[in-house]
């Protein structure tokens, strides 16, 4: 009987990483959005997903890929997305013996209906009692324990892989929920083209991303990262191996096109909002959270691009996840802040 109350599931479905939430229990799963598939004849098979695709990646004999299938959009691959999502599902269920869990799944700020409906329906055939979405940003804010039942608007900000989520809330309710495709995925591709443009050297997506996160900086001249990355990769001439070192002032001239548009992009939804809600948002600073908060001095660097605060919280990669189980707990009083499947 017990259980019958505590079989709450929270899925913060990213782009880059999954995560899952357990009431009770804490973050069950934490693993990359991914999926390892078999082609045969034209049919596609999943093989595994999560950190388990990647594990049988070269180690079977057979023709296997590996596909983000969220990682170019919100949805790129919907019938690996729904694959997915149904075996998080079923392996948290059969793990706790949950037979039909209440589900809360967040979704980005900007999913088309399309993609609500894909993640709703998926999550309803995994077999639930009931399915709720909530958009990413306003999660995140839950999640990081901003005050936003008090009148004063609070303003979080989740960088993920694929899109850049915002939301601005007060009284408990949502003042904005905005999304922008720019984010990690487009650091990446910004690292990929400066190496090619200034050295003449061509490297691939995961060398980029391994790049900034070793030794990536959002400041040219970061007081805070003393590191020096060797990079491998092919003269773009005569694709003979070539390599090269940098350092993180090299990687923050990289990264200042997506950077900006980051804050250009937060600039318009400050621009957008209410004069006093805006002046609380310069008091109190803005949120930041996500797999990008993680970036060396990105706070610094939007500061002074913005012209207000960002402050990092604890765990920046689990206030979606942590946010969403709140919302399920606390249903009675939240439920306006879910949107429709
Ligand atoms: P999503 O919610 O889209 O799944 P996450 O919030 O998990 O994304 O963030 C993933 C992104 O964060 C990736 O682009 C990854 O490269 C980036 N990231 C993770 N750690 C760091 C780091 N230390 N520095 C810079 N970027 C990072
Ligand atoms: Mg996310």
């Amino acid at each position: 009987m017990l259980n019958v109350f505590s079989d709450d599931i929270a899925i913060d479905l990213g782009t880059v990483n999954t995560l899952v939430h357990v009431k009770g229990r804490g973050v069950v799963v934490d693993e990359p959005s991914v999926v390892a598939v078999r082609s045969r004849a034209g049919v596609r098979e999943v093989l595994a997903v999560g950190s388990r695709a990647l594990e049988i990646l070269g180690r079977t004999p057979e023709n296997v890929e590996t596909i983000w299938p969220m990682r170019d959009g919100v949805i790129a691959d919907f019938v690996a997305t729904e694959e997915m999502l149904r075996r998080f599902i079923k392996t948290t269920k059969s793990r706790f013996g949950f037979r039909r869990p209440r589900i809360l799944i967040c979704v980005p700020a900007g999913a088309t209906p399309v993609e609500r409906r894909a993640v709703y329906e998926t999550a309803v055939s995994a077999g639930s009692r009931k399915v709720y979405l909530i958009e990413e940003p306003v999660a995140a804010a839950l999640g990081c324990e901003l005050p936003i039942d008090g009148p004063a608007g609070s303003m979080v900000v989740d960088i993920g892989g694929g899109t850049t989520d915002v939301a601005v809330l007060s009284l408990g309710g949502v003042l904005q929920a905005r999304s922008l495709r720019c984010a990690g995925n487009a650091m990446d591709e910004a690292i990929i083209r400066f190496i090619r443009r200034e050295y003449g050297l061509l490297i691939g997506e995961s060398n980029a991303e391994r790049i900034k996160i070793e030794a990536g900086s959002a400041l040219i001249n970061d007081h805070d990262r003393h590191v020096e990355i060797h990079i491998r990769g092919r003269g773009m001439k005569n694709r003979r191996p070539k390599s090269l070192v940098l350092g993180p002032s090299d990687i923050a001239q990289a990264l200042e096109g997506p950077v900006s548009d980051m804050a250009d992009f937060f600039q318009r939804v400050l621009d957008d909002l209410p004069g006093e809600v805006f002046l609380d948002i310069r008091d109190k600073g803005i949120a930041l959270t996500g797999g990008g908060a993680c970036l060396s001095g990105l706070d610094v660097a939007l500061e002074r691009l913005v012209d207000v605060k960002f402050h990092i919280p604890q765990e920046p990669t689990r206030c979606v996840v942590r946010g969403s189980a709140q919302v399920l707990d606390e249903l009675d009083y939240r439920e306006h802040l879910l949107i429709r499947g």
